[in-house]
Parts: structure tokens; sequence; C-alpha cells
């Protein structure tokens, strides 16, 4: 009689479920457990979305797709080919988990809720058999010279033919220390989705405040991003601060979150084409009061702040503006400068930028190229995406092709 493959699948989170999941469907016959070193296995499924569960995005061009991505961009591009965001939705309807994409293309479970998701996972789990251990913390894996695997918890050893690590995002380097032992390269985590904090800016009055197409530069970077502003009491928040904290993760961080950014309160518009809509506004409509004819896409508290900014008499009728102040009120609108000082996390949810680089991971399988028969998933790898669905879909994919190819 054939003797049973053991799998062991360390981290019992969005990539470690998926996994073992597909590891069961493709190759019935191995035996899979999953070791979780807390109380509870799928504990940020259960928190992600506000409690709803963005579980992936209406994205169905996998070119396209991958650009949300700031880290793992070329990998996920060759691994979406495999499985993308068509296939999870197919994967949860197959499941009788019908999912809906809103307005802004995220797309969560009918339901409105993450337990539907858990209740998924750990009933087709139960089904095929996997086995879930919790409160096991894994300290070591060693191959040895038989070609299996020994994994250490702090209190027991286990035996295995494949291993698929699926710890995810550690925010210290600590955490991935016995994968570094065994020959990875580790590429340094660090938070990403962030806000920006601006302690005692007057702006922060605001809050509450939303512009929806703005555009904002960090200043002396190449890094800009577009999308809707929130004032917080804080400082700035919404999706285009949000992008850039992705996409500005490690220049931020090496400017240890100390930096300055230029709005444009208007989107895209240039200085010249401002300067005519203004000149045409003056000439049609010069006799209005500024304060009383804002033709921007923002509310009139934000209009009478960005006067207030650079000293213009909000009195005072449009023809009355001069060329001076022309010239000051086109270039805030466009180029309004803040300094930032500080970070806060969005809602609890953030991501990990680094961890194990995809250098060293075979992106058709998810194979380590340092350790055969060791794979790996999810965010433990150097991959993050913006919000909006993108993270999950990387656990799903990256899970989806360590499970099926882990035994091949
Ligand atoms: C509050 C919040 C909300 C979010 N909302 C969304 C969202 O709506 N949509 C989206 O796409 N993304 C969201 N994300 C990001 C998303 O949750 C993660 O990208 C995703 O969970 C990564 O899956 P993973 O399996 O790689 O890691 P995790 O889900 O973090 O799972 C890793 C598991 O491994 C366990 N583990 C760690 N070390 C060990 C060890 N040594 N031994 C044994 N077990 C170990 C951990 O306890 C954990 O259970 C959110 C994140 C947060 C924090």
């Amino acid at each position: 009689m054939l003797e049973q493959k053991q799998v062991i699948v360390i981290g019992g989170g969005a990539a470690g479920f998926f996994a073992a999941l597909s590891l069961k469907k493709h190759h019935p016959n191995c035996n899979v457990i999953i070791l979780e070193k807390s109380a509870k296995v799928l504990a940020k499924v259960k928190i992600s979305g506000g409690g709803r569960c963005n579980v992936t995005h209406a994205c169905f061009e996998n070119n396209e797709l991958s650009k949300f991505y700031p880290r793992g961009e070329k990998f996920l591009k060759k691994a979406f080919t495999q499985f993308n965001t068509e296939s999870t939705i197919e994967w949860f309807k197959e499941r009788n988990v019908p999912l809906e994409a809103l307005h802004d293309q995220c797309i969560f479970p009918k339901s409105n809720s993450s337990q539907t998701i858990i209740d998924c996972f750990e009933k087709e789990a139960k089904e095929l058999g996997v086995i879930v251990k919790i409160q096991a913390n894994v300290k070591q894996i060693s191959k040895l010279d038989s070609g299996k695997f020994e994994i250490n918890t702090l209190e027991e050893t286990y035996f295995a033919d494949k291993v698929i690590v699926t710890i995810g995002g550690q925010p210290k380097r600590n955490g991935l220390e016995f994968l570094e032992k065994m020959g990875h390269k580790i590429i340094e985590p660090l938070p990403s989705l962030f806000t920006f904090n601006m302690p005692q800016n007057p702006i922060c009055e605001l809050m509450g405040n939303v512009v929806e197409k703005t555009s904002v530069k960090i200043e002396a970077t190449k890094l800009v991003a577009n999308g809707p502003l929130l004032v917080t009491h804080w400082g700035m928040s919404g999706p285009v601060i949000l992008k850039l904290s992705a996409w500005g993760a490690r220049i931020l961080a090496e400017k240890n979150y100390h930096f300055h950014i230029l709005v444009n309160w208007l989107n895209e518009s240039k200085e010249e084409e401002l300067r005519g809509q203004i000149q045409s506004l003056i000439y049609n409509q010069g006799e209005k009061k500024i304060v009383n004819l804002n033709p921007f896409p923002m509310t009139n508290r934000l209009w009478c702040f960005l006067l207030d900014k650079i000293e213009i008499n909000k009195d005072i009728r449009w023809k009355e503006l001069g060329k001076k102040n022309l010239n000051r009120l086109v270039n805030l609108l466009i180029n309004d400068r803040y300094e930032i000082s500080g970070k806060t996390t969005f809602k609890e949810e953030f991501v990990t930028a680094g961890g194990v680089s995809l250098e060293d991971i075979d992106f058709t399988t998810m194979q380590s190229k340092k350790v055969s028969g060791l794979f790996f998933a999810g965010e433990v790898l150097d991959i993050d995406g913006i919000t909006g669905g993108f993270n999950f879909q990387a656990a799903w994919t990256t899970g989806w092709i360590a499970g099926k190819h882990c035994m091949l």
C-alpha cells in the first residue's frame, strides 16, 4: 500500500486555508494539517473590509490587475494566468457563496458578512478532512537527509513530505528569521496602507471634507496618485493617500515619515487651463463676490479655508481679484503644500510590504528555489496591493497555486 503523503501548512489565515483546500481538491489522498499559532484561524478575514470582507476586485484583465500591486506586479501578472479574479468569483459561486461588485468595483459576499467566507472555508476543510491545530507556533523548519521536513512548534514536532508557509505579513524581521536561516532572502518588512499625520495643521478643522478628484504628489520624489481625498482630524486620508502610502512605503519609511505633499485640488488641472477658466469667470460673473461663487468641486468650507490660507479677502468681487492674487490662487489650487509628520494606520487595516523575496520563488508553482518541497503563499511573500480586495486576491492566487503544485 502506498504511504499517505503528509503536507503541513504553516498559518491558518486566508492563504493557508486556500492552499489547504486547493491541495485537498487536487490531491485528495494526501494528509493535510494546518498549524496556526493563535487560538483562532482566519482572524484577519473576520475583521477584513469592516467585517464584510472585500474578497476581490472587479478587474478581469491580468495586466491591469497586476498594476494594483506596488510589490509583486510582475510575479503576479504571471501567477494570475493560473488563478485570477474570475477564478475567485467562480470558486465561491461553486460553493454557493454569491459575491457582488459595488460601484467602486470592490467585491464582497452578498451576505455582507466576512463570516460567510469563514463558514465556507471551515465547512469545506472539514468535508475534505483538513486537520487544523491551533496554538501551534512554528519556530523552525528543517529539511532532513531523507528529503522530509521536520517542523518544530514550541511544544511538538511534526514531520511532512511538503510544507507550505503562509504565516502572513510579519511586522518585524525576526518573525522571518527561520525562513532566512533556510537560505531565503528577506526584504525588510515595512508597513503599507496608512494615512498621513499633519499635527496642528488648521486644515484638520475641516475633518470630514472630501474632494472626489484630486492629484497628490510627494515632493522631491516621483510619487503621485489620483483619487478622493478625505480630511481627517489628524491629517489626510482617502484612496489617494492610501495609494501614496502603498507606492511610497519604502521611500516614506526612509524619510521617517517626514515629508511634504503637493495637493492639486482640481485633479490634473494645469496652470494655463485653470488661469483661463478663472479669467473667463471674471469676465462673465465678475460682479459676484468670491465668497459667494465657488466655481470648484469642493465644499464652501474648504473654499473659504483656501482663500484664507493665501489671505485673499473673501468679500471682494471676482473682478477685483487682480493679477497677483490670480497667480496665488492658481498656484494654491494646483500646488497646495503641506508638511506631513508621522502616519496613522488606516481603520486598523494595513499590510506589510517586504517579506520573502520573490527572487527565491518559482511563480509557476510557488516552490522555493532554495529548498525543494517548500512552498510559499500570501503576505509572507514580498507582495502587497492597495486597498480594494487586491491583498486577498494575491492570497487566493498564490495559495491555490501552491496547493495545486505541491504534490505534482
Ligand atoms: C483590519 C484588516 C482588514 C483588511 N481587509 C482587507 C480586505 O477587505 N480585503 C483585502 O484584500 N485585504 C484586506 N486586508 C489584508 C488581508 O487581510 C491580508 O493581506 C491577508 O489576510 C493575507 O493573508 P495571509 O494568509 O497571507 O496572512 P494572514 O491572514 O495574516 O494569516 C497568517 C496566519 O499565520 C499565522 N502565523 C503566523 N506566524 C505563524 C507561525 N510561526 N506558526 C503558525 N502560525 C503562524 C497567523 O496567526 C495567521 O493566522 C486587511 C487587513 C487588515 C489588518
